[in-house]
C-alpha cells in the first residue's frame, strides 16, 4: 500500500493570542475555565465564544461584550450549531469540557468514557478540518500507576526514571478491565492519540495539558450545599472540617500528589497562548514538584491551616479516620500512587516555573471556601 501523503503542518499564530485574539473555550464555566476567564477577558481585544451548560461559576462575566456563552454540551446536536463558524473564525481553541470526579470513574464508567472520548473527538476533526490550533486539557492519569510501584511497591528511593512522569517517555500503565478507575485515563488516552494522529496525518497545530492536582478557588462543590456525590480530596476534607465529621483517609492516606496552585496553573495557560510558537505540538505536565504530599499528610496540614482560619484550635485535633477504597468508592477504583511530573520542558519552552508554595495554596484555597460555605451556612441557618 502506497504510504500515505503527509500534508506540511498547518503552523501556529507568531503572535501571543493573549491580544487581539478569537479564542474558542469549551467547558468554560467549569472550575479553570473560571480562573482562565478571569485573566483573558479583563483585555477587551480578547473575545472569547465559551460553551457551557453551567454558568454558576462565570456569572460575573455573562455581560461581559467580549464574551458570548452557549449554554450548551457537546453531546447535544444543537450544541455543536455555531461551533463550527466560531472555530473557523477562532485563533484558537481550549477543550476543558470533561467529566474529571475520581468518584465516577467507577461508579458511571459508560458516562465517563463517552464524556471524556466521544464527545469530545468531534471537536478534534473540527478543528482539524478548520486548520486550527488546539489546545486540549488532558490528566495526569494517562500515566496511570508508576513503574515503581511493580518494581519495588511503597519504595521511591529507586531510580527516579521508576516514578517520574515525562511527557515523551514515560509509558502509560493501567490496571486491569475490572479496575474501572482506569475508564477515564483510558479515555484521556484515546483522545489524546486521536489528536496526536490528526496532527501527524491531517497537520493539524495541538498542545495537551496534562494538570497535575490544580489547587484553588471554586474547584469542586460541597456535598449537601452546592452538589451531590463525591468531589475531589479537597472537597471532601473542608466538607468534614466545615460540617464537623471526621475527614476520611482512603485505605490509610499513603497516596501521595504533587499540588499546584490555580494561579501558577493559569499562568502556564497564558504563557501557552502568549508563545504559540513554543507552545504548539507538544504535551506538558502542569504540577509542581515541590508541593508534594501524601494525603495523611494533607489532611493533618489542612487541620492546621483550619484552626489558623477560624482562630479556633479545636481543629488541630479534628478527627481523621481510615476506610478502604472499596468502601469509600465502591469495586473497580484503584489509585495512581504517585505522581511526580518532570517539568522542565514547560521550563525551557514556556520560562515557566511554579511558584506558590502547598501552604499559600491552602491557605487561599481554604480562606475562599471558608469565607463562601462556613459563612453563607451560617446565614441560612
Ligand atoms: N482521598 C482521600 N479522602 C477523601 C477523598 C480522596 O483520602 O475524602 C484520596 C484518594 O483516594 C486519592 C487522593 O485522595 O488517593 C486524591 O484523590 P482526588 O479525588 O482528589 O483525585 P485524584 O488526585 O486521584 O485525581
Amino acid at each position: 500500500m502506497a504510504a500515505r501523503e503527509h500534508p506540511a503542518p498547518v503552523k501556529v499564530a507568531d503572535r501571543p493570542l493573549t491580544r487581539d485574539a478569537r479564542l474558542v473555550l469549551l467547558g468554560c464555566g467549569g472550575y479553570i475555565g473560571s480562573h482562565l476567564l478571569d485573566t483573558l477577558l479583563v483585555d477587551p481585544s480578547v473575545r472569547v465564544d465559551g460553551w457551557d451548560p453551567r454558568p454558576d461559576k462565570i456569572r460575573h462575566w455573562l455581560d461581559a461584550p467580549n464574551f458570548k456563552l452557549r449554554r450548551a454540551m457537546l453531546n447535544e446536536p444543537s450544541g455543536l450549531d455555531d461551533l463550527h463558524e466560531c472555530v473557523e473564525a477562532a485563533d484558537a481553541v481550549i477543550n476543558l469540557a470533561a467529566i474529571c470526579n475520581p468518584a465516577e470513574y467507577n461508579t458511571d464508567p459508560i458516562t465517563v468514557i463517552r464524556s471524556n472520548f466521544l464527545d469530545s473527538y468531534k471537536v478534534v476533526e473540527i478543528c482539524a478540518e478548520a486548520g486550527k490550533w488546539l489546545i486540549h486539557f488532558s490528566t495526569s492519569e494517562v500515566y496511570g500507576r508508576t513503574l515503581a510501584s511493580y518494581v519495588s511497591p511503597g519504595d521511591y528511593d529507586c531510580d527516579a526514571a521508576l516514578y517520574e512522569l515525562d511527557e515523551d517517555e514515560t509509558p502509560f500503565l493501567m490496571g486491569p478491565l475490572s479496575s474501572q478507575r482506569w475508564t477515564y485515563a483510558c479515555a484521556k488516552q484515546l483522545l489524546e492519540r486521536y489528536i496526536y494522529a490528526h496532527h501527524a496525518q491531517l497537520g493539524m497545530p495541538y498542545t495537551i495539558v496534562r494538570p497535575l492536582n490544580f489547587f484553588g478557588p471554586r474547584m469542586d462543590f460541597i456535598p449537601g450545599q452546592d452538589g451531590e456525590g463525591t468531589p475531589r480530596v479537597l472537597a471532601c476534607f473542608m466538607k468534614a472540617l466545615l460540617h464537623g465529621e471526621p475527614m476520611r483517609l482512603v485505605d490509610g492516606g499513603s497516596a501521595r500528589r504533587t499540588i499546584v496552585s490555580i494561579r501558577d496553573a493559569i499562568r502556564a495557560i497564558v504563557l501557552m497562548l502568549e508563545k504559540p510558537q513554543s507552545a504548539a505540538n507538544q504535551a506538558f505536565n502542569v504540577g509542581n514538584r515541590d508541593n508534594e504530599v501524601t494525603m495523611a499528610e494533607l489532611a493533618d496540614l489542612m487541620r492546621k491551616i483550619y484552626a489558623r482560619i477560624t482562630g479556633d484550635d479545636s481543629f488541630l485535633k479534628h478527627p481523621i479516620e481510615s476506610v478502604s477504597a472499596r468502601d469509600f468508592y465502591g469495586p473497580g477504583y484503584e489509585d495512581c500512587d504517585r505522581r511526580m511530573p518532570r517539568l522542565d520542558k514547560a521550563r525551557d519552552l514556556l520560562g515557566w516555573t511554579p511558584s506558590v508554595s502547598l501552604e499559600e495554596t491552602l491557605l487561599e484555597t481554604m480562606t475562599y471556601y471558608h469565607d463562601h460555605y462556613a459563612v453563607s451556612r451560617r446565614q441560612a441557618g
